[in-house]
């Protein structure tokens, strides 16, 4: 009798072995005590006096479990955008609730659809719900509707679109949306990742609020670690129809989102006056940034969000290069090789001096360096 040794070892899911773990915007340089980061697209404004005021009050209750149903948060948030806050989901960030959508909508045998330069974490919760990424080639560094479309097939369950896209900071026009939204199959679920969209100042933009409110197969999703500047809290939200919000809050944990989370949120996104100030800063600088770029002979992608994409022929390496003479000068920004970009650099919209000392020290390295 041949003697069958069992692997006696707990198990995970096959296609979990095959996620590459996300890898955050660094924040450190050694030798550096204060770097200038330009690596995570969070705001150089910080989150608005009101939001930190409200969670410095809320250390007076941490003793007490938050409201699990986030009433305060969700009706500010429905205050502003003009929504139903009983089809608002909160989460531990936007990344927790695109979690939630994978679990709940993707089995084994299924397939989730994301853009060839997509938002990475799409892939990770596709491949941890059990289900088979696939990736649509993108033109131009652009999602492409007739792609996307193209990848469809009867196992497709989930498409995920980021709105303006990180790293590459192109956007799809409502229009298109709204044609990807009619061309797809009913059962098919699209997932509107908008988490740039406060930045966007394009009349054939939009984050997808009308799409999500009335249609019952579209969900947006929107973040406060951006143009809010509450990253560390975690703190996202979703709009969608009462159907799907009942299916995410089954599955959400019954105390997601913290209490100084819902406390600085509710603060932060009824204070016009602070996001108006960093959309003109991002306003201001983002063409600033843009062009200086341009001048130096790099090339840069047009963007609509707190970021640029900048891009160096792969075969001399020169990305590579570029970021260590940057980090060798103190200043952080993201590598997009993860995003099938080996040869992009992705740079967040600093403040003044971190813009003006960025361009500084790239036109360094082009004058002695050549691209
Ligand atoms: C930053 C970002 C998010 C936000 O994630 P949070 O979990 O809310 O911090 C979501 N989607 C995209 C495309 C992003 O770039």
């Amino acid at each position: 009798m041949t003697k069958v040794f069992l692997d006696p070892r707990p198990k995970p899911k096959q296609s979990i072995l095959d996620i590459k773990a996300y890898v955050p915007g660094s924040h450190y340089l050694e030798s550096f005590d204060a770097p200038i980061v330009l690596s995570a697209n969070e705001t150089p404004l910080g989150p608005s006096p009101k939001a930190k005021a409200a969670f410095v009050s809320s250390s007076e209750n941490l003793g007490r479990y938050p409201d699990g149903s986030c009433q305060i948060l969700k009706r500010a948030i429905a205050d502003v955008h003009g929504l139903n806050p009983s089809r608002v989901v909160c989460g531990a960030g936007s990344d927790e609730i695109l979690s939630l959508i994978a679990q709940s909508y993707l089995s084994e045998n299924d397939e989730a659809i994301y853009t060839e330069h997509g938002f990475l974490l799409y892939k990770i919760v596709i491949l941890a719900a059990g289900a088979t990424p696939v990736a649509a080639k993108e033109s131009y560094f652009t999602a492409s509707i007739e792609n996307i479309l193209a990848c469809v097939t009867n196992r497709t369950k989930v498409v995920f679109l980021a709105n303006p896209n990180n790293p590459t900071g192109t956007f799809v026009s409502i229009e298109d949306v709204c044609k990807l939204r009619q061309s797809l199959p009913e059962d098919v679920l699209l997932v509107l990742d908008a988490a740039y969209a406060e930045y966007v100042h394009r009349n054939d933009y939009e984050a997808g609020i009308q799409l999500a409110a009335t249609t019952s197969n579209t969900v947006m999703t929107r973040t406060f670690s951006k143009i809010y500047g509450l990253a560390a809290l975690r703190l996202g939200w979703a709009y969608c129809s009462a159907e799907i919000a009942d299916v995410l809050n089954r599955v959400r944990g019954p105390f997601n989102v913290s209490a100084p989370a819902i406390a600085a949120g509710s603060a932060a996104i009824a204070d016009f006056e602070h996001l108006e100030r960093a959309r003109q800063h991002n306003d201001t600088w983002l063409v600033w940034l843009t062009n200086e770029i341009s001048k130096l002979g790099i090339e840069v992608t047009n963007s609509v969000g707190n970021f640029v994409l900048i891009h160096f022929s792969e075969s001399s390496n020169s990305a590579v290069k570029v970021d260590a003479f940057l980090k060798a000068n103190g200043i952080i920004c993201r590598r997009a090789e993860g995003y099938g970009l080996a040869g992009s650099l992705r740079i967040t919209i600093g403040t003044e001096k971190e813009n003006r000392l960025l361009i500084e020290t790239l036109s360094r390295f082009t004058s002695s360096n050549g691209k």
